[in-house]
């Protein structure tokens, strides 16, 4: 991966009538990077991808790829290639004849050919599959293909719109390790959108998080998840609780809020913060409270009675019920401590660090 951007996008808007389904919207993308446009159905991403692939025309902005203009280039013309949700490959060839299907208008020798689709299904690890009917394969198989036949043309950017959404829950998993270790081996720009978190976190160098046709923010799987700028982005990417706070204090780049239960705390205030009205949210994971058994003790404790419980096999999750606090606690415990044992109406003591405590803005 470099850091020379190989998609960039500047005030991108794509109108149908009066709805903005995309609205304004700037990113960058760089060489070899695999990135993710994660959000809710309808939230524009699948519209995004499409006007990079040159599906669709923007209302307005622009979009370079590998340096050049895309404005105006059709879809062939432009260094990307799209594998889609449906796989859109032809029953009725074979594997072989669907993967090497774009080749066609190149015009290479038959040795060049056949070479270049034996290539492209070896990477997907298909190696021996070629003579098959695409009718016969599973749907594991039929993705590979999709996949082969969309990297059988050497682009520099391959566009995945929710590629393993028809996949069932183990293979999806399966499939979603190999994605990530061909972009790794292959090198080339992967662009995936999903509204899978995840997915998103598990593959992505860096995700973009979009809501009604913005980006509300760009960040790694890391920084995303333990630093979301908005109450609506922590809630998207997993289990959040959020403690309503009063605001104290603004010094530079900090917030000293007053809450309930977890006191006071002085916290980084994201990019973009806007309090509404003095108040603004400050959000803990649930598997960063920890139940304290015995006689264990920790400098930052809650006590509290676990309301409901639900096992997971791995984990336990326990929504546990706070004296002055309006919401249970959500809290997700690993299986190896005993937490499986706890039952309904059991007083416990959970205990945090105070920097699993982040600030965000109270937009929902
Ligand atoms: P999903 O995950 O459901 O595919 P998405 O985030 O990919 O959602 P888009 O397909 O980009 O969403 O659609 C964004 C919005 O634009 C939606 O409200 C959709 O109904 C609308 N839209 C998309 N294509 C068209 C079209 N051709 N004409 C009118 N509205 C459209």
């Amino acid at each position: 991966m470099t850091d020379e951007p190989m998609i960039r996008i500047e005030g991108l808007s794509k109108a149908y009538g009066e709805f903005l389904a995309l609205d304004d919207v700037s990113l960058t993308i760089r060489e070899g990077e695999f990135f993710s446009l994660l959000g809710p159905s309808g939230c524009g991403k699948t519209t995004l991808l499409r006007l990079i692939a040159g599906f669709n025309a923007p209302t307005a902005g622009t979009i370079a790829i590998d340096g050049k203009a895309s404005t105006g280039l059709k879809a062939n013309q432009r260094p990307t290639n799209m594998v889609f949700q449906n796989y859109a490959i032809f029953p009725h060839l074979d594997v072989a004849e669907n993967v090497g299907y774009g080749l066609k208008r190149l015009r290479l020798s038959r040795a060049e050919e056949a070479r270049l689709v034996q290539e492209a299904l070896d990477m997907v690890q298909l190696p021996d599959l070629g003579r098959r009917r695409a009718n016969e394969l599973s749907g594991g198989q039929r993705q590979r293909v999709a996949l082969a036949r969309a990297l059988v043309m050497r682009p520099k950017v391959l566009l995945l719109d929710e590629p393993l959404s028809a996949l069932d829950k183990k293979l999806r998993e399966e499939m979603q390790a190999e994605l990530r270790a061909l972009q790794q081996q292959v090198g080339i720009t992967f662009v995936l959108v999903t509204h899978d978190q995840y997915e998103a976190l598990a593959l992505s160098d860096r995700v973009a998080v979009m809501f009604n046709g913005r980006i509300a923010q760009m960040d790694t799987p890391m920084q995303l998840y333990q630093h979301p700028v908005t109450r609506q982005v922590a809630d998207f990417l997993g289990g959040m609780n959020f403690l309503d706070s009063r605001i104290l204090d603004e010094t530079g780049e900090r917030l000293t809020v007053e809450t309930e239960r977890f006191g006071r705390l002085t916290l980084a205030k994201p990019a973009g913060f806007a309090a509404a009205g003095g108040r603004a949210t400050v959000g803990i994971r649930p598997e960063r409270l920890r139940v304290l058994w015995d006689d264990e003790r920790a400098e930052h404790e809650i006590t509290g009675t676990v309301a409901s419980r639900a096992y997971f096999g791995e984990t336990t999750s326990l929504a546990v019920r706070v004296e002055g606090l309006d919401a249970p606690l959500s809290i997700v415990e690993t299986n190896n401590f005993g937490a499986d044992g706890l039952l309904v109406g059991a007083e416990i003591r959970l205990a945090y660090d105070p920097d699993a405590l982040v600030l965000m803005s109270d937009l929902r």
